[in-house]
């Protein structure tokens, strides 16, 4: 497929086709530098094929294509919440949240990732799934006030009932893993609690390193808190 380049007078539907944007030779001018050397290896570059097309394929893509699609889907969707009203303003980005067109009130947030689930740090995962959720919670509840809105997660006031979130593992052409829902009667407070102690703990520096997660932690190449004489995973 990548012998091919895509034609500037694409066949009816071609563009729409993965290949064609696989083997689009403008690609590594829009990947961050540290990726285009990957780009260029074609084993790589199959093995990414591979993992795309079976991800499209698969429910997850159907579901996530579907509400691409149709408008009410934003990918890389960046926000910025003060949790619970405090001072402490936080910032992440949802890889794709979209609201359900069946259910009003109802929003589904998955976020990608190229782990296999066997090696998944599964307690951090659960983690930032729930920090999603409650973000989507806060945005959906402050929104209407003067100057606040969802950002580019398109949330809007008093649409909020529930919250779907899980991760899509790509090399496993888009398994869902993790998926909880978190419905409007959640028990948030705890969970403002918990999200607030431990951005407190990180600002100030009160967070000793948890080298028992060294194992399964995918920053443990570069941390040099990492707990020596144990050897890192191959996914490392
Ligand atoms: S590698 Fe560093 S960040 Fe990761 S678990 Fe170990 S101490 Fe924590």
């Amino acid at each position: 497929m990548y012998k091919r380049q895509p034609s500037d007078r694409p066949m009816p539907g071609e563009r729409d086709a993965l290949s064609w944007w696989l083997s689009d030779p403008r690609v590594p001018q829009r990947l961050p530098a540290n990726l285009r050397e990957v780009w260029r290896d074609p084993g790589s570059r199959e093995a990414l094929a591979d993992w795309l097309h079976r991800f499209k394929d698969s429910e997850a893509g159907a579901e996530i294509g579907g509400a691409l699609r149709t408008g009410r889907a934003r990918r890389e969707a960046g926000f910025r919440v003060r949790v619970g009203g405090s001072g402490l303003p936080l910032v992440g980005a949802m890889d794709v949240v979209w609201r359900s067109t069946g259910a009003a009130g109802l929003w589904h947030v998955r976020d990608y990732k190229i782990t296999l689930p066997s090696g998944a740090p599964d307690e951090l995962y659960r983690s930032q799934l729930a920090f999603y959720a409650l973000a989507v919670r806060e945005l959906a509840e402050r929104a209407s006030e003067k100057g606040a809105g969802g950002g580019k997660t398109g949330l809007t006031k008093q649409n909020f009932e529930a919250v779907d979130v899980g991760l899509i593992f790509l090399r496993e052409g888009g398994l869902i893993g993790s998926r909880r829902s978190f419905p409007r009667d959640f028990e948030w407070d705890g969970l403002r609690s918990r999200v607030l102690e431990a951005a407190r703990g990180a600002a100030l520096g009160d967070w000793p390193a948890r080298t028992d997660r060294c194992r399964e932690c995918p920053w443990a190449g570069n941390c040099p808190g990492r707990r020596r004489g144990r050897a890192p995973r191959a996914s490392e």
